[in-house]
């Protein structure tokens, strides 16, 4: 039976084909369930999707929606205030087209059971829990006169990072997280350049520690995705058998074709770069941490070209942090910089779709495969910019489900 059935778009499905105008995607369910001219019989509901780009629902790779602090942490908001500034920020981010999302840290894997019941309105989420950092590591954000780390965690509603050093306080950890719901595990690997104390091309945790993580996550059947700015860190990490590297700004060539032969992914996260270069004073950030991004800037965009000539797979991620987190498909203009709006459409698509071991289920428009779907007032492929833009997301359907029809395209039939 037919619920549901979104005629005469211009399908983009995202598996490399040229867009087909005037196609019908009927919904079954949670799942698409036919597609051509005039499919699905007897609807429940159809969509008008005349004039509209109809393609899979975005993804993002790494998302930090419990970082509500413009500075990158919780913050010291009332907890009554974090949770509804959260909320928003997870429903906002389905509203902009993301059905799918891996949060790289600080969000309770719970918001993704709440997001899941459907008890508040938001994507899928991938939740990693608390990030495990080494002590003066990227994730330890006391100043260097403070002996006492700031706010903890509380199970349940947020996660700060866990500060752990050994291979056995690795080990706790990475199954405290695993047990909390955390479907991979992130580590901090190498400086970053918001924490206070870290060098920026510090190597963070020992090879063996790293791989307690890995272990850990493999026994649970998963991954782990390692926060890594430097080529020695990247090394490490691919040595230790991390599968994601986040970031990955200072590339070298030795360190790609690591990626390419571990069959790794690089994460790339452009949009955070130039929000905090566009306004360090509102994140109020040092005259150090202006130096350390300054310093991945004008890096980045070499890395991006090794990446491109040794075929590392790049996945995509924005990285925002703070109240808002909007205007997240940012993403995909700021990768269309370095390559063709079709590869950075496919980097939030197929490309972390595989990443996620999710590519039977999300990243394309085809029978069998969830439908997680936006329709778009426009042409991507010929104007990347409008993904900048949430108002130009005009309908948005996760697990066949519709949560956005700002244009009433709607027709109970
Ligand atoms: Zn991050």
């Amino acid at each position: 039976m037919t619920n549901l059935v979104i005629r005469n778009a211009e399908l983009l499905d995202c598996t490399g084909a040229d867009p087909r105008a005037g196609v019908d995607v009927a919904v079954s369910g949670s799942l698409i369930s036919d597609i051509g001219p005039g499919v699905g019989s007897s609807p429940d509901e159809v969509i008008d999707g005349d004039g509209l780009t109809l393609m899979p629902g975005l993804t993002d790779a790494h998302v930090h929606m419990g970082l509500v602090d413009p500075a990158g942490g919780i913050g010291d908001l009332p907890w009554i205030d974090y949770v509804f500034t959260v909320r928003g920020v997870i429903e906002n981010t389905l509203q902009e087209g993301f059905t799918t999302v891996r949060d790289a840290g600080g969000l309770d894997p719970h918001w993704a059971r709440l997001s899941e019941q459907g008890v508040i309105a938001g994507p899928r989420i991938l939740p990693s829990g608390s990030v495990l950092s080494q002590t003066g590591g990227h994730g330890d954000l006391r100043p260097a006169h403070h002996i006492a780390h700031p706010r903890g965690s509380i199970p349940g509603l947020s996660a700060t990072p866990e500060i752990v050093d050994g291979v056995d306080q690795v080990r706790r950890a990475a199954r405290e997280q695993l047990r909390k719901g955390a479907t991979q595990l992130k580590v901090f690997s190498s400086g970053g350049v918001l924490s206070p104390t870290d060098p920026f091309d510090s190597l963070q945790f020992s090879y063996a520690e790293l791989r307690a993580a890995v272990e850990a996550a493999a026994d649970w059947h998963t991954y782990v995705l390692a926060h890594c700015h430097t080529s020695d860190a990247i090394r490490r990490a691919l040595t230790a058998g991390i599968r994601s590297i986040e970031h990955a700004s200072i590339l070298d060539e030795d360190a790609a074709q690591r990626i390419v032969e571990s069959d790794a992914f690089a994460v790339v996260t452009l949009s955070v770069k130039y929000d905090l270069l566009a306004d360090p004073e509102a994140a109020r950030l040092t005259p150090a941490q202006l130096t350390k991004l300054q310093a991945v800037e004008s890096a980045v965009h070499r890395s991006l070209e090794i990446m491109g000539e040794t075929g590392v797979k790049v996945g995509s991620g924005s990285d925002i942090v703070g109240p808002l987190q909007d205007r997240r498909g940012r993403e995909m203009a700021n990768k269309a910089k370095f390559m063709s709006p079709a590869e950075a459409i496919a980097t939030a698509t197929t490309g972390n779709a595989e990443l996620f071991y999710m590519e039977d289920r999300i990243g394309t428009v085809e029978v069998g495969k969830e439908a997680d779907l936006i329709l778009v007032d426009g042409r991507p492929l010929d104007e990347i910019e409008l993904f900048s833009d949430p108002d130009r997301i005009v309908g948005v359907i996760k697990g066949g489900r519709i949560y956005k029809d700002t244009q009433r395209r709607l027709q109970k039939s």
